[in-house]
């Protein structure tokens, strides 16, 4: 008997949800969605407490490069105050939902719109903080527009962010004194705004292309490279934690066996850190081996 009446009240409660969860999205669009968490706290920190801002691609486990949304992803795009993407081909499913759900006024396409890129351009902006601060300060204006009476709060919120965020610029220009002019490996092209600007040149492109266009490298590609490795020809090597395969592999082995510093960064953001403390952490592991 209790166990009946248990289960018709988490039967009813499931239901309240569900249309609860309806009648609310349908027609108040509180969210603002980010296509990857990456971009979480660069919106959240602007919009405050006016809106909660939801990913879809909210953790390290899922690949951005091959991810294809849901319909419950298909219905939260259509409920958004606003729509963040990062553009240049990384997360084009979403460019389809916004199209169908008639949000394309309330989409900001980051790298085309805000920092005017073109196809072709290495597409993982977020490796660039001032690049951040600019999504930043362009979600401030979209949403003043779109929020008139909170424009000041908006404001407000945004010159507190970029003020954060310039504290990891000055971080990296003190890092660039020690390694202006250094080289590194990369497996992937993923921190190519951060090694620029730190001074820092990829002497692998071709190799990391390889690999994330999911091909295989050439053999000479993966020659030079162990013998960079071996004769200590680069300063450290950068491996994407959410890649791997043997090749990746065997690099990672090589550098460790002859010393080369490795590195390693996620693409998306581990679900319990925000874009900050990422960024942070990714300059910690630099400066750790600045100072080695
Ligand atoms: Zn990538």
């Amino acid at each position: 008997m209790r166990v009946i009446q248990k289960a018709k009240l988490i039967a009813l409660v499931m239901i309240m949800v569900i249309l609860g969860g309806c009648t609310q999205t349908e027609h108040s669009q509180n969210t603002i969605t980010t296509t990857v968490n990456t971009y979480k706290e660069p919106v959240q920190s602007v919009v405050g407490n006016k809106y909660k801002v939801e990913s879809i691609i909210k953790s390290v486990n899922v690949d951005p490069h091959s991810f294809s949304p849901s319909n419950n992803n298909a219905k939260q795009i259509a409920d958004s105050k606003l729509i963040v993407s990062n553009g240049l081909g990384y997360d084009d499913w979403v460019n389809k939902l916004v199209t169908a759900n008639s949000q394309d006024k309330n989409l900001i396409d980051f790298a085309s719109e805000v920092l005017h890129k073109k196809n072709g351009d290495n597409e993982h902006i977020w490796f660039g903080v001032s690049n951040v601060q600019k999504l930043s300060n362009s979600v401030y204006e979209k949403m003043s527009k779109n929020d008139p009476k909170n424009k000041d709060y908006y404001k407000d919120n945004y010159q507190k962010y970029s003020k954060r965020l310039d504290k990891l610029i000055i971080r990296e220009n003190k890092l660039k004194q020690k390694l202006n002019g250094k080289k590194a490996y990369v497996t992937e092209p993923l921190p190519y705004y951060l090694l620029k600007d730190l001074g820092v040149t990829i002497d692998n492109q071709h190799f990391a292309k390889a690999i994330e266009d999911d091909t295989d490298p050439s053999i000479s590609d993966i020659e030079n490279m162990q013998r960079g490795l071996k004769n200590h020809k680069v300063d450290f090597l950068v491996v994407n934690k959410q890649v791997t395969s043997g090749i990746i592999t065997k690099m990672t082995s090589l550098a460790k066996k002859n010393n080369v510093p490795i590195i390693y960064f996620t693409e998306t953001l581990p679900s319990n850190l925000g874009y900050y403390q990422w960024m942070n952490d990714n300059l910690n592991q630099i400066e750790k081996i600045v100072n080695e």
